[in-house]
This record gives structure tokens, C-alpha cells and sequence, in this order.
């Protein structure tokens, strides 16, 4: 059979309030036409985030039940580490409520002014988190990311020549590790190649430095690597997972993308003395290191999520889905980042709304355009998100999908949506900001819609 259906039967569901277009008009100027300001009820088709909006299985809310809630030593916490030994190799397991928590604790060791950390593109709240402890964030992606048109298999690479001169002019001892982001979320849910990870590996071994993966999205990269690097593809997803982390000294982990949980997140350390500190730094901040700011229920949902994401049944659904929408986004002749990523479609806001200038915000009009044709809840990633300090590079709507949730009919409404408001885009107008903090102004910014072009 040549149809890719959802490998799963639905045993509980949540109804959808349908809105009229009068009334999500009313709603997002309510909301000053910041979609982060509308109440989740009415949202038709939310692809705000794909993070900790999975929906679980069975075997997971079973979990739920079997939750051990001993402060210290919970077979829960022994039960997510045995998955977790399995699925990456790592002894040191360390849980935490969410990926920003491990990541405040390892840069807090290892960050510090002076130091410079290279990625292939850090994810915001990495990158925040490093510059809280006083070092830099370098994003060191392959030229060909900077396109969005542009096909290229592992569009998520690094940039191996640019990270050896990086290495070079920075030196070694100010460089407290090397980072990759698997899948490079920042640039578009693209996926990094084994032979990259490898070529990378072997820049840190030569120069001595520690190789760190950001795999909240390992699942999903390690499907791309089965279906688009050579050689790979008779060889089982777990086990390129376990090869990808086999090449690192450590990983931060966010569970609410390929843990398939609502909360959670990861520390994995291979060095036992900095993962002694790590321990340390935890029990101040997260709570005891068998269960770090979680319930025992969640580290069991957490164990059972890491089993169903490397599931293949499911990775071939996952990334069929994404690329189902993309292609009739494209068919349509709608600009978008290709080829696909894991996770999200991006549309190009600058292609979709050309007659809208940067400083009028084209990617939050698109928002805009969305919510209030079908009621459906994007992010942008352009301009508003960017500034107003630094200058967005790209004009981007991102339509992040949610793990199990919604199916194919969902997602054809999601295309006809997208459809019908670019045959109608020259109507999109272009906004203003009227209120908006400094720093992550896109959280609660409010806009004011500016005149018909
Ligand atoms: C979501 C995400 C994080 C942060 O995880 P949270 O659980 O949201 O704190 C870090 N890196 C990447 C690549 C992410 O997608």
C-alpha cells in the first residue's frame, strides 16, 4: 500500500470549538494581533509549537498510574534510565523539567566570560542560556541553510572548514565545547548528516575539545539519516540514534519534542566529574538528582516516550505528514523552506507578502492572515522575533506540527487555508508594534494593523 496512514486508533479525543470568521476577526483584535494572546479554546488548528503538545499513548498514561513518587531512588527514575542506557549508550542520566534546565546547568559549569561556544545554529534558549553565563554563541551552519529554496539533504550541517578556522583564530582552551543541534531547528528542523557529526567529531578530537548534541529532535534526525544518507537504509533507527550519541561526550535533551511528553528534559554526561558538578548544581536548583523538578509519573511517561518516538511505523507517519503539507504548499506555488524539515513547515513571508516591508512585519501579517481565515495558530520567525536589536536574516511563518495529534484531514484544512490566503495576499496588510517589552518582545508585543496597501 502506497498510503501512509496514522499508525495509532484514537481512544480519547478533545473537541474542537469551531469559531466564524466575524468572530476570530473580534478575537485577534482583542488579542492586539499577537496570537500568543489568544486563549488556546479558540484555536481551531494550534501549530504554535511542537513542543510538549504530544499527545501520549495508552502505554504511556498507564505509566501515569504506575508513577513511583519516592523522593529519592524511584523506580520510575531506574526505569527511564535502563531506556535511556539502551537508546544512547550513556551511564550518566541526569532528569530535568525541561531542556533550558539542562542547559542552564551545564553552561553555568562550563560557559563563562571569555568562553566562545560554536554550533551549528543554537536554539534561542540555548543561546540565552550561554550568554547568561557570560560566553558567546556562534552559529557555524553550511552556507546552503542561508537559502530557503535551496535543496540539500542534511541542510542542518555544520560547517566543518569554517569551525577548524573557527577553532584556529578562537584557540582551544577558549572553546568549553562543541555543540550540534540535531535537527537544526533553527534552521528549519533540518537534519545533520552522520558523516557530518563524524567530520565533527574528528575537529574535536584532533583540538581535544568535548562534542555536545542538542538532540531534542534525535528521533526524527535519525529517520532522515536512515532514508537519505547513503548506506543507512537497512540499518534500524535505534540504532543510528545510538551511533549519533555514541560520537558524543554529552547531550541536552528537551523530552517535550522527540520524548513524546508534555514535560521534561535530559542531562547526559559522559565525564564523570563534570557530571558530579552537574549532580551538585541540580539538587540547588531542580530538586534530587532521581527525579530533577519532575513527578515520578512524568519520568515514566518520559521512559515510554523514548521507546515509541524510534519507533519506524511512527517516523515514517511523522515526516510523511510534514512533507504532505509542504508539497501542497508548494504545489500551490507558496515559497516555503525546502525541502521540509522534521517538525515544522516554514513558510517564506517575504515571498507571501512582498508588497509588505521587514520593518511592517510581512510574517506576522501571514499570522494574522491565518488565524483569522481558519483559525488556525502559527509563530512567526522574522522581524518580530528578532528584534528590536538584531536583524532577522529571513521573513518566516513557522506551522509547527504536534506529535500524534492531528491527521490528514486536519492537515489538507491547514493546506486549503494557507491556499486560499495567498490567492487572497494582496489584501494582507502590514502592522505596527504599540506596546512591546526589550528582550522576547514576540511573547507579548501588541500591534496595531496599519491602512489597506
Ligand atoms: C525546545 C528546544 C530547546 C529548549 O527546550 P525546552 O524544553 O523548551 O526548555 C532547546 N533546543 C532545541 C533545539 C529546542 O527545540
Amino acid at each position: 500500500m502506497r498510503t501512509i496512514i496514522e499508525p495509532f486508533r484514537i481512544k480519547s479525543v478533545e473537541p474542537i470549538r469551531m469559531t466564524t470568521p466575524q468572530q476570530r476577526d473580534q478575537i485577534l483584535r482583542e488579542a492586539r494581533f499577537n496570537p500568543f494572546l489568544i486563549h488556546a479554546h479558540n484555536v481551531i488548528i494550534d501549530l504554535l509549537t511542537d513542543s510538549g503538545a504530544s499527545a501520549m499513548s495508552a502505554d504511556q498514561w498507564a505509566g501515569i498510574m504506575r508513577g513511583d513518587e519516592s523522593y529519592a531512588g524511584s523506580e520510575s527514575f531506574w526505569r527511564l534510565q535502563e531506556v535511556l542506557k539502551d537508546l544512547t549508550g550513556f551511564d550518566n542520566v541526569l532528569p530535568t523539567h525541561q531542556g533550558r534546565a539542562s542547559e542552564r546547568i551545564l553552561f553555568e559549569l562550563i560557559g563563562g566570560p571569555g568562553k566562545v561556544i560554536p554550533s551549528n545554529a543554537h536554539f534561542d534558549t540555548t543561546r540565552a542560556n550561554i550568554e547568561h553565563s557570560g560566553a558567546q554563541a556562534v552559529n557555524l551552519p553550511i552556507p546552503e541553510a542561508a537559502t530557503p529554496r535551496l535543496r540539500h539533504p542534511f541542510k542542518g550541517n555544520m560547517d566543518v572548514a569554517a569551525l577548524e578556522a573557527f577553532i584556529e583564530r578562537v584557540r582551544p582552551e577558549n572553546i568549553p565545547v562543541v555543540m550540534l543541534t540535531v535537527t537544526n531547528n533553527t534552521c528549519g528542523g533540518q537534519p545533520v548528516s552522520l558523516e557530518n557529526i563524524r567530520q565533527v567529531k574528528a575537529v574535536c578530537r584532533r583540538y581535544n575539545l568535548p562534542l555536545f548534541l542538542d538532540a531534542c529532535r534525535f528521533a526524527e534526525n535519525a529517520w532522515f539519516i536512515r532514508t537519505r544518507e547513503p548506506g543507512y537504509s537497512q540499518t534500524p533507527v535505534k540504532a543510528i540514534a545510538r551511533e549519533m550519541f555514541s560520537l558524543a561526550d554529552g547531550a541536552t535533551i528537551s523530552a517535550k519534542k522527540d520524548g513524546l511528553v508534555n514535560i521534561g528534559g535530559l542531562l547526559l554526561i559522559r565525564d564523570p566529574h563534570l557530571f558530579k558538578r552537574a549532580c551538585d548544581l541540580l539538587i540547588l536548583t531542580e530538586g534530587y538528582v532521581t527525579y530533577g523538578g519532575l513527578a515520578g509519573r512524568d519520568l515514566e511517561a518520559m521512559a515510554q516516550g523514548f521507546r515509541e518516538v524510534v519507533e519506524e511505523d511512527y517516523l515514517g507517519y511523522r515526516i510523511r505528514s510534514v512533507e504532505y503539507l509542504g508539497q501542497k504548499l508548494v504545489e500551490a506555488g507558496i515559497g516555503i523552506i525546502e525541502p521540509p524539515g522534521g517538525h515544522a513547515i516554514y513558510i517564506d513571508a517575504s515571498t507571501f507578502a512582498p508588497h509588505i516591508p521587514p520593518e511592517q512585519f510581512p510574517g506576522q501579517a501571514v499570522v494574522c492572515g491565518l488565524y483569522r481565515i481558519a483559525g488556525i495558530r502559527s509563530c512567526e520567525i522574522g522581524s518580530v522575533m528578532a528584534g528590536p536589536r538584531a536583524k532577522a536574516s529571513m521573513e518566516l511563518v513557522r506551522l509547527a506540527l504536534p506529535r500524534r495529534v492531528y491527521t490528514q484531514s486536519h492537515f489538507d484544512y491547514v493546506a486549503e487555508a494557507c491556499v486560499e490566503l495567498w490567492q487572497r495576499r494582496s489584501e494582507l496588510r502590514g502592522l505596527r508594534i504599540v506596546d512591546a517589552p526589550e528582550v522576547l518582545r514576540h511573547f507579548t508585543a501588541a500591534f496595531e494593523e496599519l491602512g489597506a496597501p
